[in-house]
C-alpha cells in the first residue's frame, strides 16, 4: 500500500490487496498450521532464512494484514499484533529489557500496566521508576541508570487524561541512548502519530477506539525503524548480539530496521505465545475501516459533554485536553489539533460517594470496565480498574477518589447530555 494514501484512505484500504479472482474481504485464515512440498523449505522458514508462514503462534496472514495496516497508519516500518494491550506492552519493553535492566515510565499510567511494570516484571529482574511527566527535564533525567533501557508514556494516559510532550520526552530518552515507546491507544494514529515527534515505539491495545465496537481484546507494536540499536550495541545486546536460540542469530545484522518486530515475533510470540486469534484480528480490520469517521465523532461529542458538565453547578471539576482552561490545552493543540479523544473525567461536589449514586442513576451511559467504544460508558476508577492501589499511588496516577471516567460513543450528543442531566437532577 502506498505510503502517500492519505490516513481515510489507509483506514479502509491499507494492509490486503485481493489478486485476481480473489476475495473481495480480508480472509479470515482460520489454520493453526501451513503446508509444505518438502521438508527443506519448512527447515528454511525455522532457520529465518525465508519468510513465510508456518505456525499461527508466530505469524498468521490474517494478523499480518491488520498490523501492516496499523503500521501504515502510524507511519512505521513493521507492526505485529497481540493478544492484547497488555502482551503489548510487556512485549515493547521485555524485547529490549533483561533480569537486571532498568527502565522509566511516566506515573500516568493505565492501571494494568502500571501492575505489569511495577510488580509483575519486577518479579523478573526488570525494575521501573515511575516519574511525573510534568516534572523538569532535570528531574527525569536523574532517574536514568547505566542500566536504563527504555522511556515509556502513554500520549494520552488512561484515566488521568495527561497529555504527553512526546518530543520533550523523545530528546530525554535519545539523550541517555535509550528508545522512547509511547502506548498511542487513545488518540489512535488519527488523532496523534507519535513517530512524527520522535518516538521510537508505539503500542496499542486495540480493544479501545481501533476495534470501537467493545467485540475483541486485541494489541499492537509498530516500530518506526528509527531508533539505532547498533549505535548503542552493548546496551541492547538482544537486538546486537548473537541469539543462541537461533542459531546465532543477530537480528541487526540479519534484518536492518525491522530487527526489533523480527526479534519479537521471532522469539518473544515463539516462546511466550500472545497471539491474537485470527477471528478477532478479522473484527479488528472492520473496525479500522471506519476509525476515521468515529474518532472525530466521539471528540465532537466529548467536547459537548465536557462543556455541559463544566457549566453544571453540581459538577465540581472538569477534565478534558480540549477545554480551553485545561493544564493540557496548549500541548493538545500542538500534537492533537483535531481532537484528543472520547474520554473525558470529572468529579462532582460532596466526593466520592454522590459520585456513585449518580452513576447508578445513569441510563443510557452503563457502568462497564471498558472504555473508548462506540456505546457510552462510564466507570469509577477508585471502585473498579484501579482498586487494588493505595491512595498515594492513585494521586501518582492522577486519578482522584472522586473520578469518574466518562467515554463518551457516537451517540447524539443532545441524548447523552439529557441522560446526564437526569441523573445529575437525581442526586
Ligand atoms: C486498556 C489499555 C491497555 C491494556 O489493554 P488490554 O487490551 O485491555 O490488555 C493498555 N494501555 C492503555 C492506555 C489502555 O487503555
Amino acid at each position: 500500500m502506498g505510503t502517500n494514501y492519505k490516513p481515510e484512505t489507509l483506514c479502509v484500504q491499507a494492509g490486503y490487496k485481493p489478486g485476481k479472482g480473489e476475495p473481495r474481504v480480508l480472509p479470515i485464515y482460520q489454520s493453526t498450521t501451513f503446508k509444505y512440498d518438502n521438508s527443506d523449505q519448512m527447515g528454511r522458514l525455522f532457520d529465518l532464512e525465508e519468510a513465510g508462514y508456518f505456525y499461527t503462534r508466530l505469524q498468521n496472514p490474517t494478523n499480518d494484514a491488520v498490523a501492516a495496516k496499523i503500521t501504515a497508519l502510524e507511519g512505521g516500518i513493521a507492526g505485529m499484533l497481540t493478544s492484547s494491550g497488555q502482551a503489548a506492552n510487556y512485549y515493547a519493553v521485555f524485547n529490549i529489557c533483561e533480569a537486571g535492566d532498568h527502565f522509566v515510565c511516566s506515573s500516568a499510567l493505565y492501571g494494568g500496566t502500571f501492575n505489569l511494570f511495577g510488580t509483575t516484571m519486577k518479579k523478573q529482574g526488570i525494575s521501573c521508576t515511575f516519574i511525573d511527566p510534568d516534572a523538569s527535564t532535570e528531574e527525569i533525567e536523574a532517574a536514568f541508570r547505566p542500566n536504563t533501557k527504555a522511556l515509556f508514556a502513554e500520549t494520552i494516559s488512561n484515566p488521568s487524561l495527561v497529555v504527553l510532550d512526546i518530543e520533550r520526552f523523545a530528546k530525554i530518552a535519545h539523550s541517555h541512548g535509550v528508545p522512547l515507546i509511547v502506548d498511542n491507544t487513545f488518540p489512535t494514529p488519527i488523532n496523534c502519530r507519535p513517530f512524527e515527534w520522535g518516538a521510537d515505539i508505539v503500542t496499542h491495545s486495540t480493544t479501545k477506539y481501533m476495534d470501537g465496537h467493545a467485540m475483541s481484546v486485541g494489541g499492537a507494536i509498530i516500530d518506526s525503524g528509527n531508533f539505532d540499536w547498533e549505535a548503542q550495541k552493548e546496551k541492547f545486546p538482544g537486538l546486537t548480539l548473537p541469539d543462541e536460540s537461533y542459531h546465532g542469530i543477530v537480528y541487526t545484522e540479519k534484518f536492518g530496521k525491522l530487527a526489533y518486530i523480527q526479534k519479537a515475533t521471532a522469539q518473544l510470540m515463539r516462546d511466550l505465545g500472545s497471539i491474537q486469534s485470527p477471528q478477532n484480528a478479522f473484527l479488528l480490520n472492520v473496525g479500522l475501516e471506519t476509525l476515521h469517521l468515529r474518532m472525530p465523532r466521539h471528540c465532537g461529542n466529548a467536547a459537548k459533554v465536557a462543556e455541559y458538565l463544566q457549566q453544571h453547578e453540581k459538577v465540581a471539576w472538569v477534565n478534558f485536553a480540549g477545554l480551553k482552561d485545561n493544564k493540557y490545552y496548549l500541548l493538545a493543540q500542538k500534537y492533537m489539533p483535531n481532537g484528543t479523544c472520547g474520554v473525558i473525567s470529572f468529579g462532582l461536589k460532596g466526593g466520592r460517594d454522590v459520585s456513585v449514586g449518580f452513576m447508578d442513576r445513569l441510563k443510557l451511559a452503563a457502568i462497564v470496565t471498558h472504555v473508548a467504544d462506540a456505546r457510552t460508558c462510564v466507570l469509577h476508577p477508585a471502585s473498579h480498574t484501579h482498586r487494588q492501589m493505595t491512595d498515594d499511588q492513585l494521586a501518582a496516577a492522577g486519578v482522584a477518589a472522586d473520578l469518574i471516567r466518562f467515554s463518551v460513543g457516537i451517540e447524539n450528543a443532545e441524548d447523552i447530555i439529557a441522560d446526564l442531566g437526569q441523573a445529575l437532577a437525581a442526586i
